[in-house]
């Protein structure tokens, strides 16, 4: 039998609508004479409200109080409580004026009076987290605990919705934590799943009605139970990664806790199923049905809530370190945490992806740790890092959609098929690349990081290696059907300089939006020709202006596009690369102003600077052509590395 202590807080606890109406007798209650009012950022009318019912004992106030509550900020406060002679501390606002209060009693042993704006459970709790040159130290101590707190519901009513969702979330990060935590008992485990089910039944509704006061009751009671459960037991990994990504990448307190209670809920599930069902019977039929992490999730995106770290600004890179610091010290949770689980763990929430239903995904980590240590010996550092990534992202992908046999065959016929369609003339696998976005991620890591110099884009799977030497002024598309373009073409360095002798090819489509490698019965080479720039850096060329086209979409990529409902066609454009003496190709793109698809391009190539006028011209044409008709003409200069 389990064994446990438990000792009731001895905070006096004044709840209602209008309740702030007590405040002054509550004051005097506590031997008050003299009042500084604490606040923070905005809280609604809620600081006016107070101010007025405290009437004469208001002395002195202080409206700074801030998240993760900064010494120099307390410092700041304390002087104001000196120079008032105050000796009675009040709070109104969230966490951050609640902290405040905290750290001032704890130095001077004054009583406080707590009036909360939101649910963050902090005014239950003798424990406060202040921050030090940007280190957040916790501390506990009976004179943290606020004396007396007053529950005001019309406060919360000004509670921005998507606030109020994520604060109502932080609070039942309290609930569900106390349920496992060791120092759990029944009458934590009863405030829990109250809180729990006020919330599940209040959330989903609160976006529509936010200001039912039905609705902020029962997320207000919850916070208030909630805050007892974390005031009372010790909290596990959810509240440690909270802190960790809180304290080393400054995430928002209340969005962070949206996003990694339904992961950590999946993490410890299987180490306390009888919890997890406890969980599901509180949640309710609508949440519950889905399993208690993946209804949790529900509950949080039903509600409008974030649920990936991504979306809340987070680096992918900052998840190993982060990982690193939260399994660095052993802690209490229901099951052991390692740097590799926490990793995974932190991967999955930075995805926002949604825990597996009531069943258990096997933990595949040791088979992953395997894998990888097959890996060590690979002589090439590079080598190592990168399949050992590859390997990673792999096994993650399988277990968090839990691949079926038939998908993974199916995966793999299709990656077949895009073998078998690659042809010396055709290159499925750099168009799936494309279509997925993968070219352009590697060319906007290679380009250059430059302002001066003209973005790059990427290859295509037209490109022909030694396309024709073309002088100056030549006609590229050597007679063929279409409206004539002269291209005048200069290019620089990023100084401005002209760059020349360096070697240019340039390819395109024809007017029906075709490449000649796409169509047989040509007679070689068209539409491609390679050019070198004069001592300016210039050179010039007749084409004809490019039509929007469809990538081939005949093969197993046109299958992926059609199964996800994409279409195929690439805004308009002509290809350039360009590789000055000695230095490195530079490959890009510019494409029509005005041309279909720009703002759906299927391989995600447009940017912006890269969108240029082809000016419509009519008269006498450059070098001695005789134009019949619209000609067009593209003036553009690349500035490139010449590096
Ligand atoms: P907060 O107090 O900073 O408030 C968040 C935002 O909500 C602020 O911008 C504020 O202006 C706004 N707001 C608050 N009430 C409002 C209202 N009624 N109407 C309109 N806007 C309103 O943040 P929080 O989430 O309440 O608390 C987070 C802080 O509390 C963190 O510093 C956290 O570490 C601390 N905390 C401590 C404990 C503890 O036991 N020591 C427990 C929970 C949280």
């Amino acid at each position: 039998m389990k064994t446990f202590t438990y000792t009731g807080s001895p905070a006096r606890v004044v709840f209602g609508p209008g309740a702030v109406s007590g405040v002054a007798d509550e004051v005097r209650r506590l031997g008050g004479t003299r009042v500084l009012l604490l606040s923070g950022p905005a809280v609604g009318g809620a600081a006016l409200a107070v101010r007025g019912a405290l009437g004469p004992l208001l002395t002195a106030e202080f409206g700074g109080a801030a998240m993760h509550t900064p010494v120099e900020v307390t410092e700041e406060a304390q002087r104001v409580l000196d120079e008032h002679a105050a000796d009675c501390l009040v709070a109104v606002g969230g966490g951050s004026a609640t902290g405040l209060a905290k750290a001032l009693a704890v130095r001077t042993g004054l009583p406080q009076l707590v009036l909360p704006t939101t649910y963050a459970g902090s005014e239950m709790t003798a424990l406060l987290g202040e921050t030090s040159s940007g280190v957040k130290v916790t501390r506990t101590s009976p004179s943290i605990l606020p004396s007396t707190v007053i529950y005001d519901v019309d406060f919360t009513l000004s509670l921005p919705v998507g606030l109020s969702v994520c604060s109502a979330v932080n609070a039942l990060a309290h609930a569900v934590e106390a349920l496992y935590s060791a120092q759990a008992n029944p009458v934590t485990d009863g405030m829990a799943l109250e809180a729990i089910g006020r919330i599940a039944c209040a959330l989903p509704r609160i976006a529509a009605e936010p200001d039912n006061l039905g609705l902020r009751t029962d997320l207000l009671q919850a916070a208030w139970l909630a805050g007892m459960c974390l005031g009372t037991v010790g909290m596990g990994l959810h509240h440690k990664l909270c802190h960790a990504l809180g304290g080393t990448l400054g995430l928002p307190h209340a969005q962070t806790h949206a996003v990694i209670l339904p992961q950590v809920m999946a993490y410890n599930a299987g180490a306390v199923p009888e919890i997890m069902e406890r969980i599901v019977t509180a949640l309710g039929t609508s949440f519950g049905r889905a399993g208690a992490p993946a209804g949790v999730f529900d509950l949080v995106s039903r509600a409008g809530g974030p649920t990936s770290l991504r979306e809340l600004g987070m680096l992918q890179n900052d998840i190993a370190p982060v990982a690193r610091r939260a399994a660095a010290t052993p802690y209490p949770n229901p099951r052991e945490v390692t740097a590799d689980s926490a990793e995974e763990l932190l991967r999955r929430a930075w995805r926002g992806v949604r825990p597996s239903g009531g069943r258990q995904v096997p933990d595949l980590t040791w088979l992953t740790g395997q894998v990888v240590a097959s890996l060590a010996g690979t002589p090439d550092d590079r080598t190592r890092q990168l399949v050992t990534g590859l390997v990673r992202r792999l096994h993650s992908f399988v277990t968090e959609h839990e691949l079926t046999q038939a998908e993974w065959q199916a995966g793999i016929g299709f990656l077949t098929r895009t073998g078998q369609t690659c042809a010396a003339n055709r290159q499925e696998f750099v168009l799936l690349s494309d279509v997925l976005g993968v070219s352009s991620a590697v060319d906007a890591l290679a380009s250059s990081r430059t302002p001066e110099a003209t973005p790059s884009a990427v290859l295509g799977p037209f490109y022909l290696a030694d396309p024709p030497i073309m002088a100056s002024g030549a006609d590229v598309a050597t007679g063929l059907p279409g409206t004539p373009l002269w291209a005048d073409i200069r290019v620089e360095d990023e100084a401005g300089k002209p760059v020349p002798g360096a070697s240019v090819d340039v390819w395109q489509s024809n007017q029906d939006g075709f490449y000649d490698v796409q169509l047989p019965d040509l007679d070689g080479p068209v539409l491609r020709a390679r050019f070198t720039t004069d001592g300016q850096g210039c050179l010039a060329f007749w084409s004809i202006v490019p039509a929007e086209y469809p990538i081939p979409a005949d093969g197993p990529v046109g299958q992926l596009l059609a199964a996800t409902g994409r279409h195929p066609w690439r805004a308009p454009h002509l290809h350039f690369m360009i590789t000055p003496p000695g230095g490195r190709p530079f490959i890009t793109q510019l494409f029509v102003a005005g041309g279909r698809y720009l703002d759906s391009d299927a391989v995600f190539g447009v940017k912006q600077d890269l969108v240029v006028d082809f000016t419509r011209q009519r008269g006498p044409a450059p070098a001695g052509r005789a134009v019949d008709g619209e000609w067009c003409q593209l003036r553009f200069t690349f500035r490139i590395e010449k590096g």
